[in-house]
């Protein structure tokens, strides 16, 4: 998410499909007619390419949902007192164009100017930031400044390097995505139980990762110390000494219910899919976590010599743990007192939690300014829409499931799709079922209690 140090303010750059008129075809399928058409089925048409995406902004990218939302009933249409109607002007946009051209500080007056420069520079990246108090274009006076933005969270697989096995880098598999699955249930729990926050958005990021949007209006108006405060509460302390460890022994009910969600995750992510205990070079760094030398040159004595499965070793650890924090303090304990028992009960923990509690990117989410991807924008490297992911189903989530600019582009031509006229976009494509869940499950209860505050606020004032 990292943000380039030169911020041209607005660059003038030809459209990408501008030839020099206005003829530009409004489908793929249009420009090359019927049988060429046929040839391109989604096995030989690539992910992604810039047809393909003037195809998907055209058709399928719900222009009107994001509105709805990002505006949060602050129409500017409205005649309603209770309307702030430069609320939507006011916030800020991004866009990278082809060749990393990256343009910031746009903002856009409704809907249809939103629509029309999506249309027109038809963005490999669209990033959404801060509401200021002024229109973007300002943001060189010196009163100018970030009012509101939602809370966001950005987890990333790359973070997870150290402790998955099965991909590198960019990549990630069905083995290794469990990490942001447990990563979800984790924070989703966290944020709505112990925050009470309600209008939770998480989306696939399009290729190795996730984030989270809270929108709740007290979310939005949080100040930059109160998310750091949050990032912190979000964070669980390893490793510094007697505190943290007893914090694993005697768990705040937030840690127990962490550590409840992430235990089952650690057996089938990290002791199955990942092998943790397969490979001498992987199960000896988790030893290091084991407070007790004694204790570890035994299990290593039985792990070199025996044929164990990884599933055995784990087992093997944590009844050895369990018996030996029972027993009194050897050489190596910590002080005089007997603390090694302390910090042999909360190993287990610890090693839970060191491999697999969610590694947030806590600099996405302490900054009121900083931009995050909007949603429903495309990644240009694997042509997956980045979707809403529901929080409640996120184990049947799985990205090679999700649209692809390849697969939507046969499915608007093989089913014959007519362009949006009804506002029921996507409509026989493999977007229907995340644009309906973007509508129901996170709009709908976000408008209804809007409306909620507004009647509220009209009767106290019909009152007075
Ligand atoms: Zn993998």
């Amino acid at each position: 998410m990292s943000e380039p140090s030169a911020i041209p303010q607005e660059i003038v750059v030809p459209s990408p499909t501008s030839g020099g008129g206005d003829a530009v075809p409004t489908s793929l399928a249009q420009a090359l007619g019927t049988s060429a058409r046929r040839e391109l089925t989604e096995a030989n048409t690539p992910n992604f390419s810039p047809q393909l995406l003037r195809e998907y902004f055209d058709h399928l990218f719900p222009y009107k949902e994001m509105f709805r939302w990002l505006s949060y009933g602050n129409d500017p249409e409205s005649s309603s007192a209770l309307t702030d109607k430069n609320y939507f002007r006011n916030r800020e946009f991004s866009f990278t164009l082809e060749d990393d051209i990256y343009v910031r500080y746009r903002s856009f007056a409704n809907k249809e100017e939103f629509r029309q420069a999506v249309l027109q520079r038809c963005p490999i990246k669209i990033d959404i930031g801060a509401v200021y108090n002024a229109p973007p274009t300002m943001h060189n006076s010196v009163n100018f400044f970030p009012k509101e933005k939602e809370l966001v969270f950005d987890i990333d697989m790359t973070d997870y390097n150290n402790v998955r096995f099965c991909c590198d880098e960019a990549n990630i598999c069905g083995l290794c995505w469990p990490f942001m699955t447990a990563a979800i249930k984790v924070l989703d729990a966290a944020l709505r139980e112990d925050f009470g926050f309600e209008h939770l958005l998480w989306v696939y990021s399009g290729r190795r990762g996730v984030h989270c949007w809270v929108c709740d209006e007290r979310a939005r108006h949080l100040s930059n110390d109160a998310r750091s405060a949050i990032v912190t509460n979000l964070t669980v302390a390893l490793g510094g000494g007697q505190n943290d460890a007893e914090q694993l022994i005697n768990m705040h009910p937030a840690i127990q219910r962490a550590y409840d969600i992430l235990e089952p995750y650690f057996v089938q992510v990290c002791v199955k899919n990942q092998g943790l205990f397969d490979r001498p070079e992987r199960w000896l760094k988790v030893l290091e976590m084991v407070p007790h030398s004694e204790l570890r040159e035994t299990l290593v004595k039985k792990w070199e010599t025996s044929e164990l499965s990884g599933m055995d070793r784990w087992v093997q650890l944590k009844k050895s743990v369990d018996v030996w924090s029972g027993k009194k303090p050897t050489k190596d304990a910590v002080g005089k007192n007997d603390k090694q028992g302390i910090f042999l009960k909360a190993c287990i923990a610890e090693i839970i939690f060191a491999h697999i509690y969610p590694r947030l990117d806590a600099n996405v989410s302490k900054q009121l300014h900083h931009l995050l991807k909007s949603p429903f924008v495309v990644h240009p490297k694997t042509g997956r829409v980045c979707v809403p992911i529901d929080p409640s189903d996120c184990d049947n989530f799985h990205p090679t499931d999700v649209p692809s600019l390849r697969r939507l582009h046969a499915e608007l031509n093989d089913k014959a799709v007519t362009p949006d006229q009804s506002g029921d976009i996507g409509k026989n494509t493999s977007m229907k079922p995340y644009l309906q869940f973007f509508r129901q499950s996170f709009l709908a209860p976000m408008i209804k209690e809007q409306s909620l505050k507004n009647r509220d606020i009209a009767m106290q004032q019909l009152d007075f």
